[in-house]
Parts: C-alpha cells; sequence; structure tokens
C-alpha cells in the first residue's frame, strides 16, 4: 500500500472515531433528553396530590317515581359501595387503572347491575359479556367480548392489555386465555338472576323475533363504569356490560370498543359511556368527547354535553357517560330518565344520584 494511501486512511479512521465521540457528545444525550421529555409530560406532577373516582351503574331505568324507595336505596348503597372500594385505592396512592378495575368488579359482582351477575340475557337466554379498560397515562387498553364463563370480564380485558400484543379477544379464545391467566371462571348459569330471567321471558312474550330490530327500551340498560384521576395525575377508563337485553347472539356493543364506550388519555379525559351502543360505535363517542378537547381545546363539560344532548339526542339515541379531566373536573351528562351514577373526590366530598 502507497503512504499516501495509508496516510488516507489513517485520516479516515480518525474521522470516524471524531464523528463518533461527536455523537455521543453531542446527539445522544439529547436524544435521551427528548425521552425524559416525553416522559415528565405524561408523568408525575409533584403537587397533584388530588385524586377523583366517577362511578356509573347504567343509563335508562325507570321514571322517576315508579322504583320503590327500597329498590333505589339499594342501587344507592351499592353505588356508594363501590365508590369506597376504589375511592380507598385512590386515597393510599394507588393508580387510577387499580381503581377503576377494582370498582367495575364490585358492581360486576353485584346482581343488580347489568354486567357480570345480573347481566341481561340474549335472545337465546345467556348472558354475554363485554368489558375494556384503558389506561390514559400509556394509552395502553384491553378488551374482551362475548364472553360466557369469566367471572370478572374487566379483569380480563386488563390482562389482555398487560399479556398480550393485542387489544381485544372475544368468545372462546378471550375464555381460554382468562384461563390460561388463572382468572376465575364459571359456569354461565353464574351470571343469571331471578330477575333478569324474568325480564328475558316478559320481553320473549313482546317481541320473540325480533332482536336485531328491538329498539331497547329503559329497563335494557345498566352497564357498569368507572373513571379516575389517581395522585400521580394519570387517568384511567374501564366499562363492563352484558349490553342490551334480547340482543342477537354475537351482538358485541360499545362498552368494549376503545373510543366508542371506553377512553382514557392523559392529555384529555378518561371516560366511561352507556346507552344504546350502536349509536356510540357509529358516533364514536368516548374518543370524539376527547377529540373536542385536544383539537378545539373545550372544556369537559361542555364536549361530553355536546355528545349526549346534541349529537346523540339529535339521533334519538338513548345514554350518557361519565368522565373526569386531567385537572380533577368531572362530567356525567344523561339523556334518559335516570343514570345510576357517583363520584366521590379527594377531600371527602362523596355523591350517590338516580334522576
Ligand atoms: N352500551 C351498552 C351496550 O350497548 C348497554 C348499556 O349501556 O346499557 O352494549
Amino acid at each position: 500500500m502507497k503512504i499516501s494511501n495509508r496516510i488516507i486512511m489513517k485520516i479516515s479512521t480518525l474521522h470516524l472515531i471524531f464523528l463518533a465521540v461527536l455523537i455521543s457528545v453531542l446527539i445522544l444525550p439529547g436524544a435521551i433528553f427528548a425521552q425524559q421529555e416525553t416522559a415528565a409530560s405524561i408523568a408525575v406532577n409533584p403537587a397533584q396530590q388530588k385524586w377523583v373516582l366517577v362511578i356509573h351503574g347504567g343509563a335508562g331505568g325507570p321514571v322517576k317515581g315508579t322504583m320503590s324507595a327500597a329498590e333505589e336505596k339499594a342501587y344507592l348503597s351499592k353505588l356508594d359501595e363501590a365508590l369506597k372500594v376504589g375511592g380507598a385505592i385512590l386515597s393510599a396512592g394507588g393508580t387510577s387503572m387499580d381503581a377503576v378495575e377494582s370498582a367495575v368488579r364490585f358492581m360486576e359482582d353485584c346482581p343488580l347491575f347489568n354486567a357480570g351477575k345480573g347481566a341481561v340475557l340474549n335472545e337465546n337466554g345467556k348472558a354475554e359479556l363485554d368489558a375494556a379498560i384503558m389506561d390514559g397515562r400509556t394509552g395502553m387498553a384491553g378488551s374482551v367480548a362475548g364472553v360466557t364463563t369469566i367471572k370478572n370480564p374487566v379483569t380480563a380485558a386488563r390482562r389482555v392489555m398487560e399479556k398480550t400484543n393485542h387489544v381485544m379477544l372475544v368468545g372462546g379464545g378471550a375464555e381460554k386465555f382468562a384461563k390460561t391467566q388463572g382468572l376465575e371462571m364459571v359456569d354461565p348459569s353464574y351470571f343469571i338472576t331471578p330477575a333478569r330471567l324474568d325480564a328475558w321471558k316478559k320481553s320473549r312474550e313482546v317481541q320473540p323475533k325480533t332482536p336485531v330490530k328491538t329498539q331497547p327500551s329503559m329497563e335494557k340498560h345498566g352497564t357498569v363504569g368507572a373513571v379516575a384521576l389517581d395522585q400521580q395525575g394519570n387517568l384511567a377508563a374501564a366499562t363492563s356490560t352484558g349490553g342490551l337485553m334480547g340482543k342477537m347472539a354475537g351482538r358485541v356493543g360499545d362498552s368494549p370498543i376503545i373510543g366508542s364506550g371506553t377512553y382514557a388519555n392523559n392529555k384529555t379525559c378518561a371516560v366511561s359511556a352507556t346507552g344504546h351502543g350502536e349509536f356510540f360505535m357509529r358516533n364514536v363517542v368516548a374518543y370524539d368527547l376527547s377529540a373536542l378537547m385536544e383539537y378545539r381545546g373545550m372544556p369537559l363539560e361542555e364536549a361530553g354535553k355536546m355528545e349526549i344532548m346534541e349529537k346523540l339526542k339529535n339521533l334519538k339515541a338513548d345514554g350518557g357517560l361519565i368522565a373526569v379531566d386531567r385537572e380533577g373536573n368531572i362530567t356525567m351528562p344523561f339523556n334518559t330518565n335516570a343514570m345510576f351514577r357517583g363520584f366521590m373526590r379527594s377531600g371527602g366530598e362523596q355523591q350517590t344520584a338516580i334522576y
């Protein structure tokens, strides 16, 4: 090799080393800094101490005055208990994800609500359950649909989010996965309560053959949901349902569809919806609410009102939603006679209501 060639090689080697040093000194710390910036923008605000939990037990329900005082009391006290379950987690500094999952699990186990035990029955007299959960901090989500043997579908939804590369699992596949996760499995009959069976029989007498065209009436609702803001400033949402009574076998509603019945985003809000699911799906209600805040700068309450009292109402679609934003503001609009609902905040404020 000629001397001149060797000199050129040496120079280029030196160049390479110099370049590498330059990259590590100037560019890499920039990249790390950029990463830290992204993490900081979604993570802990040290001054943030407040927390909020909002829950619903479904929109619809009877006209005021038609429910007995004892029935009303029973619903309100179960809502209170669900708030206490989730509120205990938040006040101890726990995550919004844990709080919404626990509050929804509690309501799934309660036979009064249309989720888990006590779910409404489909055209074949079977409970087919849907659930979803979303983490506003990471943007991760999980859901299950059309399951008949998972005791707590919301927990299965969370496992889909945390333990798989997928967002949604349905039917037998979801059940097989839940089993491998060691979740509690039950016989499909576990979900059927005498009250739901009665209502199902009555509904069959009225419209035995036309489930798909059936306009869901008020007593067909009762989905449960929870949204929360934790002390770290993170939002989460969860929803669980048996869907609409008399629905076709295999029908999936809005609750497990991310962006329709369930959505959470730390930049905006966390939403859980209830009502005539097909309309919530076509209008992508939960995401649309968040988008109104993100792109139009609309306040939470105004955005919620627009979804439920304008968009859906104009379509004659019944329903409601609960939502909390990153500042801890809450809204609970509904265009039906009633929506079982409640909230709890740091500082001890707690309320439940039906009408
Ligand atoms: N949104 C649910 C569904 O359509 C029902 C409900 O909220 O009552 O499946």
